[in-house]
């Protein structure tokens, strides 16, 4: 563990309630096989052997919860993971999800991630916590990477209105990091449909966020370049894993 390897116990929250349906997968885009595997599977792998998670809860499409509790039990089964781990149904939106997920954590840490990012590794889920847990006063962490395009905004007929200094602006990525409390309070006060991560619920209540720049190939799989790009670099790693 990074950031000066201070002890955490977190409970992941793992968003996979989506449908798929930008990705047109023809099914929830957890389930999708991706190098081998069902992209939920990546993140539970990568929680399951990180030092600051004790346990995980997933949130599941309401119509799919039994297929995501059969495929924990495969992996858990198949010894990969012996991390306890439960299952709910999710809500019409993301953080619904979250809040759906996150209503029975008992830790203080509670680390959100979306299924969709099925790179991401240990070391990084436990960077975020560990800085979390080293950080007083500090509400929660999150993986992000530096804008690296020129970001434009643009108006009515597309007409550029102004150009954002690029040198202040991050991406936000999962997973993030939350003291569970700064999290729970955000969830039951926030606009759940609007929100597009869970920090800026926690920040709209003054909470503080900290940035942790995440490694470069931590991708969310929204369409199918994504898809593509995270089969080559899974692929990539299992190689690695069985040439060790
Ligand atoms: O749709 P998008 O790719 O932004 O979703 C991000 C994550 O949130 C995905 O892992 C998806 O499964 C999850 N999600 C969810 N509940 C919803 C919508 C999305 O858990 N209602």
């Amino acid at each position: 563990m990074s950031d000066g390897d201070v002890a955490s116990d977190a409970t992941a929250v793992i968003a996979a309630a989506g449908s798929g349906e930008r990705l047109g997968a023809g099914g929830p885009k957890a389930l999708l096989e991706i190098a081998g595997r069902p992209m939920l599977e990546w993140s539970l792998l990568a929680f399951a052997q990180s030092s600051s998670v004790s346990a995980a809860t997933v949130a599941a499409p309401p119509e799919r919860v039994g297929a995501i509790e059969d495929l924990v039990g495969r992996v858990r089964e198949r010894g990969e993971s012996a991390m306890p781990t439960t299952v709910v149904a999710g809500g019409q939106s993301r953080s619904e999800s979250v809040a759906a997920a996150a209503r029975g954590v008992e830790t203080e840490l509670t680390i959100v991630h979306d299924a969709a990012r099925p790179l991401v590794t240990p070391e990084l889920i436990d960077a975020v916590a560990g800085k979390l847990a080293a950080a007083e006063g500090c509400d929660g962490v999150i993986a992000a990477s530096p804008i690296t395009d020129t970001v434009k905004q643009a108006g009515g007929g597309l007409r550029v209105e102004r150009t954002l200094d690029r040198s202040a602006l991050w991406a936000a990525q999962t997973p993030q990091a939350f003291r569970t409390e700064a999290l729970r309070l955000a969830l039951a006060s926030g606009d759940l449909g609007a929100a597009t991560d869970d920090a800026m619920l926690v920040e709209r209540l003054g909470g503080t966020v900290l940035v942790h720049e995440a490694p470069p190939d931590n991708v969310k799989v929204t369409n199918e370049l994504d898809v593509r790009v995270a089969e080559l670099l899974l692929a990539d790693r299992t190689a690695d894993r069985l040439a060790r």
